[in-house]
Formats: C-alpha cells, structure tokens, sequence
C-alpha cells in the first residue's frame, strides 16, 4: 500500500528552512500530503487540529524543545496515538534514550539517511495504520 493511496498527512516539525523543505520534497515525493510547522507551540495546536498520521519532529527547536512537544502531544487525549519520529543533529550515546523517555517512537540522527528516512516514516505510518 504506498502513501498516496492511504492518504496520509505528516506533520513536520522544523525550524531549520532547508531541513524543513527536504523533508517536505521527499515526502511529497513518494505522495505524502504535509503540513509544515517551525514552531513548537503552534504545532501542538496544529497537530489538534489537523490529526497528522505522523510528526515529524526536530528536537532542536527555538522556545519550546522537540523533546517538550513530545511530553505535550503525548500528555493529550487528543493527539497521544500520534506517533513521532524525532530528527536531531547531536546524536550521541545516551539521546536515544532520553528521546524515547519523552514518548518519541522513533529517532533518526541528522543528517538523515534518505533510505532509513523513508523506512522508519513508513514502518511507523504503518503501525498506526494498522492499529
Ligand atoms: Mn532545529
């Protein structure tokens, strides 16, 4: 089943323009629909809002962290079965962890792997497909 066929819509989360329009490329691309987001705290509202099959979220973000965001959309009701694929560009031993402790449901250190990109975003688009 590709994307375009199930309709999905990925939230991204990214304060970082190139970051940002590479994801939205390579996702639109392979028939995702997007919503781009460079804010933190809009994103909450926007993830209310528009309920993305996934976000895509940078843990790096200016106010609010990425790491944050996730306690928050994982805290609500509303937006807790949303899974999120955290990006980060400083990677080391014990991130993943701590990543994963916020409610993150999958990570991928920056500069991202376009192959691991696509199957970690489909792996876990699936997931929740089937759940
Ligand atoms: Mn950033």
């Amino acid at each position: 089943m590709s994307a375009a066929e199930v309709n999905q819509t990925i939230l991204i989360v990214e304060d970082d323009a190139l970051n940002m329009r590479l994801f939205q490329d390579l996702l639109t691309a392979r028939g995702y629909n997007t919503i781009a987001c460079r804010d933190g705290a809009l994103a909450l509202a926007l993830a209310i809002e528009r309920r993305p099959e996934l976000v895509i979220m940078d843990i790096q973000l200016n106010g609010m962290s990425g790491l944050e965001l996730t306690q928050c959309l994982k805290a609500d009701e509303r937006t807790s079965r949303i899974p999120v694929l955290a990006v980060t560009a400083f990677a080391m031993r014990n991130d993943e962890k701590r990543i994963r402790a916020a409610g993150c449901d999958g990570y991928l250190p920056k500069p991202i792997q376009v192959d691991s990109f696509f199957n970690e975003v489909a792996a876990i688009a699936l997931e929740r497909a089937l759940a």
